[in-house]
């Protein structure tokens, strides 16, 4: 095996393989797509499974220090005026009179013109821009039957105001106190005008947020734990620490409701951009919304009588940025016997099938014995079956779609019982007997793992 670059990785390659395998392919196709949205095929459900599983493990199985929520999408309106959504969720916006497209005033260096591809908005002399306006992102519906009549509430933009509304709620039953967080995993929508660069950027999105809502005195001690945690946890999923950073915002990058907040940060083919952002938030969010709703939103320790408005510490990371920075930083390509080969050496855990069961050929008694292994296997690990097709096209699809094992059902194993199992990133294939398949494989997917792009560099 020979490998091909150092890292061959480019976002239209990944698209490629995502539509290719079906992944995630654009949503409404058949009318044309629609803007910066996708839809998730069975590997790429899977895929996102893994990644939002390996959250909540991260969130609520490794500790006892937070407690899960689900909250609504539409909430009352609120919601947003006392969040500051309503009036500065904003970015500025251009009009371009002469080819009529819209376009961020802050990233006209990093966009098209309309008539001319090679040049920027305004760099043309045709070009037309208006003066920049403040679009809001929220995306505005009715509640009712008659438009006219009916309650104008949004789509909400992040997850985290369902939880800091329900603080008091989940206060009362869940027998915790500061410090101690709220978990939530959802949709959010934001009408982005930026293209989107694949996944990185949608309309709509899901979320992985935690308030950890901690004594004021101990935020700054809770916020920097929770960028060493969160960096950690991309590192645990197989992610390169060299392709992984923190970056503290400058002061005017800060939110509104933000003393501090670091950025991770993923180096994506489009360059280093934001993975999760963690915020120190303060108290910003449960004061606005005891000031909004007439309800104390406090914290009362009876112990020591002491009354306080808990501090709150954010990490807020999105499914849709996990799974592309784990889908780039797998990709590979090699060299087997003169072919190329595309390759996912995607960590076990995030991988969508652990293990193919595959018979070498279709006759003489090995698809039946395939199907047996297959159905021994099933129930503990995501398996799939696969007889169609020669054996080298049935690895190339495996390996495209990051399978870490699979397993071969030969002429040797209607004799003795025993399978080949080949390893997706050494490729190396030794003989197991199959009724120590489930343990074997169970052990090798459970052990300590390194990327292989790591190792080999
Ligand atoms: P950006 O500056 O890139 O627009 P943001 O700072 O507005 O992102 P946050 O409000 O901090 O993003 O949201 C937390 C996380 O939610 C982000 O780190 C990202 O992973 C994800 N996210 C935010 N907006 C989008 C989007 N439009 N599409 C996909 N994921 C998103």
């Amino acid at each position: 095996m020979r490998r091909m670059a150092a890292d061959a990785v480019t976002m239209d390659k990944i698209v490629a393989l995502c539509k290719r395998r079906g992944l995630i392919f654009p949503a409404s196709e058949i009318y044309g797509g629609i803007a910066n949205t996708y839809d998730y095929g069975h590997y790429g459900v899977l895929l996102k499974r893994n990644v939002i599983d390996a959250w909540w493990q991260a969130m609520i199985g490794d500790r006892t220090d937070i407690v899960a929520l689900d909250s609504a999408i539409i909430q009352h309106p609120r919601t947003w005026e006392a969040s500051g959504h309503l009036a500065g969720f904003t970015d500025p916006l251009v009009d371009c009179k002469t080819c009529g497209q819209r376009f961020r005033a802050d990233h006209l260096g990093e966009l098209a013109c309309g008539r001319k591809p090679s040049k920027h908005p305004g760099e043309t002399p045709e070009c037309d821009l208006t003066e920049a306006r403040e679009f809001n992102l929220m995306f505005e519906t009715t509640i009712g039957p008659v438009k006219e009549a009916g309650a104008t509430v949004y789509l909400r933009p992040e997850t985290a105001q369902g939880i800091f509304l329900d603080f008091k709620t989940v206060l009362g039953f869940a027998r915790k106190k500061p410090p101690f967080g709220i978990a939530q995993v959802g949709k959010s929508f934001r009408n982005e005008i930026t293209p989107g660069n694949f996944v990185f950027r949608t309309l709509e999105f899901e979320q992985m947020e935690m308030e950890f809502f901690v004594p004021p005195d101990k935020a700054q001690q809770w916020h920097e734990h929770w960028l060493k945690e969160r960096l950690d946890w991309y590192v645990r999923l197989g992610i390169r620490p060299d392709y992984l950073k923190l970056r503290p915002h400058d002061a005017d990058e800060l939110s509104h409701y933000s003393s501090a907040t670091s950025d991770v940060e993923y180096l994506y083919p489009i360059g280093w951009s934001e993975l999760e952002g963690i915020a120190n938030r303060g108290d910003f969010d449960l004061t606005q919304h005891a000031k909004f709703s007439g309800e104390k939103l406090e914290y009362f320790d009876t112990a020591s009588g002491e009354r306080y408005v808990p501090h709150v510490v954010e990490p807020a990371a999105g499914v849709g940025r996990t799974m592309l920075a784990a889908l780039c930083d797998a990709y590979d390509e090699d060299e087997i016997g003169g072919e190329q080969r595309t390759v996912l050496k995607l960590h076990p855990r995030l991988a969508p099938i652990k293990v193919a069961v595959l018979p070498l050929v279709r006759k003489d008694g090995q698809p039946e014995l395939a199907r047996e292994v297959f159905d021994s296997l099933r129930g503990q690990l995501q398996a799939e079956y696969d007889e169609g097709g020669t054996i080298g096209r049935r690895y190339r699809r495996q390996d495209e779609i990051g399978t870490p094992y699979c397993v071969t059902i030969d002429h040797q194993s209607l004799e003795d019982r025993t399978v080949t199992v080949r390893d997706r990133d050494t490729l190396e294939q030794d003989r197991v007997p199959i009724d120590d398949l489930p343990a074997t494989l169970g052990a090798r997917l459970a052990s300590p793992w390194e990327s292989p792009k790591l190792a080999a560099a």
